[in-house]
């Protein structure tokens, strides 16, 4: 471990140590390594004899509704609740936690420890723990609890071993290192059960899900000789299908299965005049920067942002600055 590293770890710990009430947080819209790490560090922190709420503005994702906790997550602050500190995870922006905690954060939480693996945009909080270079945040909280000497059970190591899982999409991406098969060989020692796992959160899709794959993947375009895939998803594909907003999550993977394509674009209406860009690259296309320019950001290789305007508008607009970007 870096002596930087060490040195963070550190703090983050004797903040820990000195603090008895805490809130976790973590970004809108959560995914697997936001629930996994938002759920993991507040188990850590109760095995440390802490109290702890967890809080996440937006509902979870049904198929991660099974993890241990995922039940007392809660929504919105409470006024007369009082924290020493809040723990940020997995969260890029302090605005991504959403309005009201970010704001409920600002105005009563002393201590902000944000950790976190995304590509800094605005570095916030009062203990800055950043690690582009880690998987997931779950990875960071693996090492955490090493540093605590604190041995996962298998409830901790089922919410790190989905975040790590969900991160590197089944250990494919590029984030997919030694590193991360060591952690979870050891985790899954601990007791993660991988296909049980993956079985819940890759295999649990109702039939209007994968209607509404079917009617985006009909939206389907390519671009600059097919190195850039497109596809969209409108408000009244969810009402067709019965299926809700956040069942599209990983869609946008299937557009990057294609051989030929380097840059796959999902642009999704989000019912408040904002159309949501994701994007996902291979090596060499740095998409963060790209989705920067519009205020969003992420990883290299998987970010997003939400641009005003229609969806057919924002689609060609921004499908001709994808194309100049590329070239
Ligand atoms: P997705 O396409 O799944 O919505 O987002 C891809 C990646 O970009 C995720 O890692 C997500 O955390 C990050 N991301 C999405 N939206 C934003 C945003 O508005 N700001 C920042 N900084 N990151 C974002
Ligand atoms: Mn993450």
């Amino acid at each position: 471990m870096s002596k930087q590293k060490t040195s963070i770890i550190r703090e983050v710990i004797s903040a820990i140590r000195n603090n008895e009430r805490f809130m976790v947080a973590t970004h809108v819209r959560p995914d697997g390594d936001a629930i996994g790490s938002l759920l993991a560090a507040k188990l850590i922190l109760q095995r440390l004899g802490k109290e702890v709420d967890a809080y996440a503005q937006d509902r979870f994702p049904p198929e991660f509704d099974f993890l241990p906790g995922a039940r007392e997550v809660r929504n919105k602050p409470f006024d007369s609740a009082e924290y020493g500190v809040a723990v940020l995870v997995d969260c890029g922006d302090f605005d991504r936690v959403g309005d009201e905690l970010s704001e409920f954060i600002s105005r009563s939480v002393p201590c902000v420890i944000n950790i976190d693996h995304h590509i800094p945009n605005k570095p916030f909080g009062n203990i800055y723990w950043a690690e582009p270079s880690a998987s997931s945040t779950c990875e960071m909280l693996f090492d955490l609890c090493m540093s605590l000497s604190l041995v996962p059970d298998a409830a901790l190591s089922s919410l790190l071993y989905t975040g790590i899982v969900t991160d590197t999409g089944l250990f494919r991406f590029s984030n997919t290192n030694q590193r991360v098969f060591e952690i979870a060989c050891i985790l899954v020692g601990a007791g993660a059960n991988p296909a049980y796992l993956a079985a819940q959160i890759y295999d649990s899709a109702t039939p209007g899900k994968l209607r509404l794959l079917a009617e985006v993947l009909g939206t389907l375009e390519f671009h600059a000789g097919s190195r850039i895939a497109t596809a969209q998803l409108t408000r009244s594909m969810l009402s067709n299908s019965s299926a809700s907003y956040m069942d599209s999550e990983g869609f946008i993977n299937h557009l990057r299965s294609v051989k030929s394509v380097d840059l796959a674009i999902l642009f999704r209406e989000g019912g408040d005049g904002l159309v949501h860009v994701s994007m996902r690259s291979r090596e060499g296309i740095n998409v963060a920067k790209l989705a920067q320019r519009h205020g969003g950001g992420g990883h290299r290789q998987a970010a997003a942002c939400r641009i005003p305007g229609s969806l057919q508008s924002v689609r060609s607009m921004f499908i001709g600055e994808a194309v100049s970007y590329i070239n």
